[in-house]
């Protein structure tokens, strides 16, 4: 199955326990606007090379077109679909009035100097200028896509129209017009639902562990902000391996030495040098070893389809926090409900980073920039918000955490398109 049926499939799940009209399905099962473009660029050594990139805009009856844009070499059209359809359903849940669009282009930023990034992203501004805009689809941060780059992108739009437009893009700096806690977000939005869903279970985080896979944006500042809740973070791993350690890991140490030594995996003294706990050791393990670990929670916060049939029955961990867009897939998702597995879904537990993405549109608009603590109260009020209506559903229905996320969505969206007539079209 492609990851655009995977979200079909999700779809026709939920969408059978609601009775979701079925030319609503329909329109949910085709994007709006499909984008392929070709994006030369000249290379720093003369050469010019062109790079194949991408932007869906799956829906927009609740509003804009927004989600991120990602630089990896396995994008193509078929992802992009499935992200930009996971976008519409995400603000739906949190509630938001936006819809749903992805991007990505074709390639291996590593293998790129700061100079060919920048080049690349105003090329893809350029090729997608007619259908970006504040008010049409505003793309952010995603996968090897950073802060700095979003202000590339803000520059060459604003400079395309001949003013500011810094709206058509979030996850900018501060000072280009980023909000506060934006970097933050989508971590921080889903530790919000992780907080919810154990508040119940009588978890005392001392002793509860923690793996998490990937350690960039979403993973870096989840492992950070959960060890500073005294959670025990015990395995870590980013694109080339990973480190499992006996008496846990400091956040802020591993971060400091991944960057020196480009992987978590080489970091493994330097952990223990750090905690300086007699007896501790760390070992390097594989990305695939590192999902099977012992531990309470695991985090997902890399990519799509990282836990499959392959590998469900072998999930130690009894909860699932998926900060990554589909890294499960629908019959690993059976599997791991069989197996009494909770699994905190991704259009509920990484929406952090679209609800502040909004808040940084309407201080864009408004030209007024709101403290730290504005929006970090207003993200928890918005993602506990999220959160009761998926668990009210859960129960209602009768079903998972991740089919009743697709449901509470499914119900909005349906209403939404009816009220503006979108089916009687
Ligand atoms: P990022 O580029 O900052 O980090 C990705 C991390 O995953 C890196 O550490 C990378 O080395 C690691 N990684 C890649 N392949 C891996 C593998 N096979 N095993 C282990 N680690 C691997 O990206 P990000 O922004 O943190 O995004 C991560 C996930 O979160 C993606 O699915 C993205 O769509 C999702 N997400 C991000 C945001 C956001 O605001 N950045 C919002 C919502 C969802």
């Amino acid at each position: 199955m492609s990851l655009f049926e995977n979200t079909l499939a999700q779809i026709e799940k939920a969408g059978s326990l609601v009775n979701l009209d079925d030319e609503i399905k329909l329109i949910l099962s085709n994007p709006q606007r499909r984008v392929r473009v070709s994006i030369p660029i000249r290379m720093d050594d003369g050469s010019l090379k062109i790079f194949q990139g991408f932007r869906v805009q799956h829906n927009n009856a609740m509003g804009p077109y927004k989600g991120g844009f990602r630089y990896h070499p396995q994008v193509d059209m078929e992802e992009v679909k499935a992200l930009s359809a996971w976008m519409t359903m995400k603000c739906a849940v949190v509630g938001i009035p936006l819809g749903g669009g992805k991007g990505g282009v074709m390639v291996d930023p590593k293998q790129l100097s700061e100079s060919e990034l920048e080049r690349l992203t105003r090329g893809y501004v350029r090729m997608l200028e007619p259908v970006l805009g504040p008010e049409m689809d505003v793309p952010a941060p995603d996968v090897n896509t950073d802060s700095k780059m979003m202000d590339w992108f803000a520059d060459e739009y604003s400079k395309l129209k001949g003013k500011d437009m810094r709206g058509v893009v979030t996850g900018k700096t501060i000072e280009a017009g980023g909000s506060k806690g934006r970097s933050e977000a989508t971590a921080q939005g889903g530790v919000f639902v992780l907080e919810e869903y154990i508040k119940d279970k009588g978890l005392n985080p001392k002793d509860t562990k923690v793996v998490i896979q990937g350690f960039g944006n979403a993973g870096g500042v989840a492992a950070k902000l959960l060890a500073a809740m005294d959670f025990e973070i015990v395995g870590v791993s980013d694109s080339q391996g990973g480190l499992v350690c006996s008496h846990g890991i400091d956040p802020a140490g591993l971060m400091t030495c991944k960057i020196e030594k480009n992987s978590v995996k080489n970091c493994g003294i330097h952990v223990e040098e750090l905690q300086g706990i007699e007896g501790a050791t760390c070992r390097v393990v594989t990305n695939e070893e590192l999902l099977e670990q012992e531990c309470d929670i695991l985090v997902l916060a890399a990519l799509e389809n990282q836990i499959t049939i392959d590998n469900a029955d072998q999930i130690k961990a009894k909860v699932i926090l998926e900060l990554a867009n589909g890294p499960i897939t629908p019959e690993a998702d059976e599997i791991l409900n069989k197996n009494g597995i909770t699994v905190l879904p991704d259009i509920l537990a990484n929406a952090g980073g679209v609800t502040v993405s909004y808040f940084e549109m309407l201080q864009n608009h408004d030209d007024k920039y709101w403290s730290e603590e504005e929006v970090a109260e207003k993200l928890k009020k918005t993602m506990v918000d999220a959160w009761k209506a998926v668990f009210e559903n859960s129960q209602k229905y009768k079903c998972s955490l991740r089919n009743a996320a697709f449901v509470t969505a499914l119900i909005r969206l349906e209403e939404k398109i009816k009220e503006k007539g979108l089916n009687k079209l």
